[in-house]
């Protein structure tokens, strides 16, 4: 048993949904205020490292990372979100469902391989409320990626120099906890802490 419980850890993208109790919200004046610079100096705090870069890929996205991104990488980040909207859009929802809404930050991998060997690159985090969960690293999760922020919406996610397909799968994950909570409110309060069980995709 403890067995089938690891195996279905390490398929699974591990996803730090921390915003509800790690970070709060901004207010909307201080949005208004501060713009962009109050995005990057809470990304900067929570992972540890400078995003010196400022793009935008093809769809509008806007991308903040610690090293020039390629074009693999921005195609993906566009793939994951035109997914994802084409889901949300299915199920009726219609706010926040344009890759200009978007920031993402691309920090540096704490690590790139998982504890079963396969390259996986994630963010270290604050384990919170994963503390004595399966999760639980000794006070801190891997997470392949994390909101930032509901309003305006931004994740982070971690580098990777190959398998972009998983920088789309992240970018839709991540991306859902948003567009849930700009649609609907119950559904996103019911799905936003992995610690209580459940994963992705959430919306199919
Ligand atoms: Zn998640």
């Amino acid at each position: 048993m403890f067995k089938h419980l690891r195996i279905g850890l390490a398929a699974l993208l591990v996803c730090g949904a921390l915003t509800a109790t790690g970070a709060p919200q901004l207010t909307a004046q201080a949005q208004l205020r501060r713009g962009g610079a109050s995005l990057v100096r809470r990304a900067q705090q929570v992972t540890g490292d400078r995003f010196r870069f400022e793009t935008v890929t093809p769809s509008g996205a806007r991308v903040y990372a610690v090293n020039r991104p390629n074009g693999q990488t921005l195609n993906a980040i566009d793939r994951g979100l035109s997914q994802l909207f084409a889901a949300a859009r299915r199920r009726g929802y219609r706010a926040a469902l344009n890759h200009s809404n978007y920031t993402i930050f691309i920090a540096r991998a704490d690590r790139t391989r998982n504890a079963d060997g396969a390259y996986s690159p994630d963010i270290a985090l604050g384990a919170a409320q994963y503390r004595g969960s399966v999760y639980d690293q000794g006070g801190y999760v891997f997470a392949a990626g994390m909101v930032l922020s509901n309003q305006p919406p931004a994740f982070i996610i971690a580098e990777h120099d190959r398998d972009f397909n998983r920088i789309a799968d992240v970018a839709r994950y991540e991306g859902e906890h948003l567009v849930l909570y700009h649609n609907d409110r119950r559904l996103y309060a019911r799905t936003a802490d992995h610690s209580r069980g459940g994963s992705h995709p959430i919306l199919q």
